[in-house]
């Protein structure tokens, strides 16, 4: 595995947390430190927790992130955050593209891809996600969807410093049901030549992260499959007990 594809785990807290879970946190930068010889934690609490979480995390292993961004860096875009308020609130990385975004939102490839390049110029490491929905694997598609989302959602130029793929199939978020290792490492597979046949030797180092009901008793397994390069956690995450078992694969 070349450097750059140094395990990274990623904490997804969706719309989770209110200040008392600055506890919770504190308990997960704690263990952080004993496992970040071996791996790269990010947490992504909601936006409202950044600038709390960001003076706790200062000077030690874990990197915070943010669940999404606005395209442009200001303007009239009520209720919106740039990725230069992310990166200003103590962000250093950025989720975009989430399955939840993508259908609640109704978010397209260029929509993501314009976020990318919006995380790009504040200075932010975009989580890009894609994924398959049951009927698509289904029927055999979730190949050509998922070909589809990278095409689309990632700008020229990606290289392992500046970009995280997360492949999340749709129907294993939050469920409790998962692709079996040998699928999760074939889709894998399929990511790395994608981004390899694109983006020649950059492409290699990227590093995709597999998500979708993470949890300790299964992430020995899915994060051990061929191309998976770390995880993408949510539900799991939310307590400092489980996300550091579940990093703590690496150790
Ligand atoms: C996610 O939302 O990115 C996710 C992987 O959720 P969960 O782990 O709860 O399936």
């Amino acid at each position: 595995m070349p450097d750059a594809r140094r395990p990274l785990v990623a904490a997804n807290w969706k719309m989770n947390g209110l200040s008392a879970s600055a506890a919770e946190f504190s308990k997960m930068m704690e263990g952080a430190r004993e496992l970040s010889a071996h791996v790269d934690i990010i947490v992504c609490p909601p936006v409202t927790l950044l600038v709390r979480f960001a003076a706790l995390a200062a000077g030690g292993p874990v990197r915070l992130g943010a669940q999404d961004c606005y395209p442009e860096p200001s303007g009239a875009f009520t209720g919106d955050i740039s990725a230069e308020m992310l990166r200003d609130a103590g962000a250093s990385a950025v989720i975009v593209g989430h399955s939840e975004r993508r259908s609640l939102h109704h978010e397209s490839d260029a929509d993501v891809r314009a976020k990318v390049l919006a995380s790009h110029r504040a200075g932010l490491l975009p989580i890009v996600c894609v994924g398959e929905m049951r009927p698509e694997r289904e029927a055999g598609r979730a190949e050509e969807v998922v070909a589809k989302q990278l095409d689309g959602s990632l700008p020229d130029g990606a290289t392992a410093q500046n970009l995280v793929v997360a492949y999340e199939p749709v129907w294993a978020i939050g469920t409790g049901l998962t692709p079996t290792t040998a699928d999760v490492a074939a889709m894998h597979g399929f990511v790395r030549r994608r981004l390899a046949s694109r983006f020649g030797a950059a492409g290699e180092g990227i590093r995709i992260l597999y998500g979708g009901s993470v949890k300790p008793s299964n992430a020995r397994a899915l994060m051990h499959a061929g191309d998976v390069d770390g995880a993408l956690v949510g539900g799991a995450s939310l307590k400092a007990d489980e996300f550091l078992a579940i990093a703590g694969v690496y150790r």
